[in-house]
C-alpha cells in the first residue's frame, strides 16, 4: 500500500472509530442489561425461582383496574411503574395498588426519553412524580425506571439523588405492540430462565385509556404456567433483597 492510499484510508477509519464508539454509547444508553453507565437492576440469579411482573405507563382505566383484580384472584404481587400525570389523574388508583400490597416506582411525570433531557428537566421529571405518588399515597417510591429503557450517566445520578434505585429488566414482553395474549405468553416463556424481572404495560405513555387487555389475559396465563413449574411471584423489591442476602449471587444490582 503506498503513501497516498494511507491518506485515504484515514478518515475512514477515524469514521469507523467514531461509529463504534456510538454504537457502544448507544447500547449503554437502551439495553437494559448494560451496566456501563452504572449498577442497574435488571434481575435475580439466573436458576433462581423467583419471577417479578412489572407494568409500566400506568395508571391506567380500566386495565390496571383489570389486572389488579387477576392479580388478587391469583395471590400475587407486581411491580408498577407509574407515570406521574396519571398518578394525577387518578390517585384513587395507586392508591388501591398500594393497599393491594403492590409497589410503586417512580416513571417520570409525562414519560420523555431522558436520553436528551438536560439535568434539570431530569431532576423536575423525577421530582414531579415523587411528589404525585407521594400525594395520592403518602408514600414517596423508591425504584426508578426511565422512560424507553433510556438513560445516561447523569440520569442514574440525580435519579440516585432521589434514592430511587434504578430498576431495567431482563423479559421483554413486547405487549406495547399489542399482539394477542398467546403471543406475549410466548415471548416472554421464550426468554425466562427463573430471576426474571418482565416488562409489561398497564398503561400507555401517549394516551390515557389505552387497551391494555391482552397482558391482563397474558398474566394470568404466565402465572398458571409458570406456578405449575414451582416458580412464585415476588416483587422487585423482594426479589433484590433475596439478591443480596444470596452470597452465591453473581448477579449484582
Ligand atoms: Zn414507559
Amino acid at each position: 500500500m503506498d503513501l497516498q492510499s494511507l491518506a485515504m484510508l484515514g478518515p475512514l477509519i477515524g469514521a469507523g472509530v467514531a461509529v463504534a464508539a456510538a454504537g457502544v454509547a448507544a447500547y449503554q444508553s437502551m439495553a437494559p442489561w448494560a451496566q456501563g453507565f452504572g449498577p442497574t437492576f435488571v434481575g435475580g440469579p439466573a436458576g433462581s425461582k423467583q419471577i417479578a411482573f412489572t407494568y409500566d405507563d400506568g395508571p391506567n382505566d380500566p386495565h390496571t383496574l383489570r389486572l389488579m383484580e387477576v392479580l388478587e384472584k391469583d395471590g400475587v404481587r407486581a411491580t408498577f411503574f407509574v407515570i406521574g400525570r396519571y398518578v394525577q389523574r387518578r390517585p384513587d388508583i395507586v392508591r388501591d395498588l398500594l393497599k393491594a400490597g403492590h409497589v410503586i416506582g417512580n416513571h417520570t411525570f409525562t414519560h420523555p426519553h431522558l436520553i436528551v433531557s438536560g439535568a434539570v428537566e431530569t431532576r423536575i421529571q423525577l421530582e414531579e412524580c415523587q411528589r404525585a405518588v407521594e400525594e395520592a399515597t403518602g408514600e414517596a417510591p423508591r425504584l426508578f425506571r426511565p422512560p424507553f429503557g433510556g438513560r445516561r450517566p447523569q440520569t442514574l445520578r440525580i435519579a440516585r439523588s432521589f434514592a430511587l434505585q434504578p430498576v431495567m429488566w431482563n423479559v421483554t414482553s413486547w405487549d406495547w405492540k399489542k399482539p394477542p395474549a398467546a403471543k406475549i405468553v410466548e415471548k416472554c416463556t421464550e426468554q425466562m430462565h427463573g430471576g426474571d424481572v418482565i416488562l409489561m404495560h398497564d398503561g400507555d405513555h401517549e394516551n390515557f385509556g389505552a387497551d391494555r387487555w391482552q397482558t391482563v389475559v397474558a398474566t394470568h396465563l404466565l402465572i398458571e404456567a409458570w406456578r405449575e413449574k414451582g416458580y412464585e411471584f415476588v416483587t422487585v423489591p423482594e426479589m433484590m433483597a433475596g439478591t443480596v442476602v444470596d452470597p452465591r449471587s453473581s448477579v449484582g444490582g
